[in-house]
């Protein structure tokens, strides 16, 4: 519990609670509030600005590394869906979903979804990217981002989307659904160190990208889009030096 504890501010600020009476200012992806204006919106948001380390990035340039298998132990699970004016995010009732890289254990916290993709790998975008985002029990972030791609429907995603209430901030619950039919049979992957993708764009997040995409029926893309109402991704931030490491 210490985990979740540590990550929760930082994780409530990412993910749209700046909104309401919980954190910072408002910030969006139009007008006054796009991607550009974040570090000016807020002094806690300059790492927006400042950060050299920032986050989504084009994948290029990539490194073969033994840095082994991701060890994904994902399964039914309950929690709440909710559209927060920002991205439709899920999150756990009980987290008891894992990953094990380098013999380090994070859980599931939450995941969201972002149209269209905020990384690319080598130039090219997807029209939708989740982010599974992890803390390990000194509240240490990690984001496993799987794209999709257009093409047969995946069934989790439409229980998902029939739970989601049309009212922006009215999480909806659910019980037992397999999120482990969000990732791929082969989770070959990139990992770099980058931020979070929105205010306060707070570094020293680990990056997992999985190579091999998944895939989403045009009508769960478009439902997901309607939720957005406008694209949420963040443009593509400089690496500045960082090296992508391939894991094969
Ligand atoms: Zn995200």
């Amino acid at each position: 519990m210490k985990t979740l504890i540590k990550a929760i501010p930082l994780l409530m600020a990412s993910i749209g609670f700046a909104s309401s009476a919980l954190a910072g200012v408002h910030w969006g992806y139009e007008g006054s509030e796009l991607p550009e204006n974040w570090a000016q919106l807020s002094p806690e948001y300059q790492m927006c600005s400042l950060g050299k380390n920032q986050s989504p990035v084009d994948i290029t340039g990539t490194i073969k590394a033994q840095i082994g298998e991701l060890d994904a132990h994902y399964g039914q699970t309950s929690g709440t869906i909710v559209n927060n004016g920002h991205t439709v995010q899920i999150t756990e009732k009980n987290p008891n979903d894992y990953l094990i890289v380098n013999g380090e254990k994070y859980n599931l916290i939450q995941f969201h979804f972002h149209a269209p993709s905020e990384n690319k790998i080598n130039g090219k975008s997807y029209p939708m990217e989740g982010h599974f985002v992890h803390a390990n029990e000194n509240g240490d972030l990690l984001v496993m981002a799987v794209m999709f791609d257009e093409g047969t429907e995946n069934t989790s995603a439409e229980q998902l989307l029939s739970l989601l209430s049309e009212q922006e901030n009215k999480p909806t619950s659910f019980e037992n659904i397999n999120i482990a039919s969000f990732l791929p049979k082969d989770k070959s992957y990139y990992r770099f160190s980058g931020s979070l993708t929105t205010p306060p764009c707070s570094e020293g997040v680990t990056w997992i990208v999985l190579k091999n995409p998944m895939t989403l029926s045009k009508s769960e893309i478009d439902k997901f889009a309607h939720a957005f109402k406008h694209h949420n991704n963040r443009p593509i931030q400089p690496l500045n030096g960082r090296i992508i490491i391939s894991n094969e």
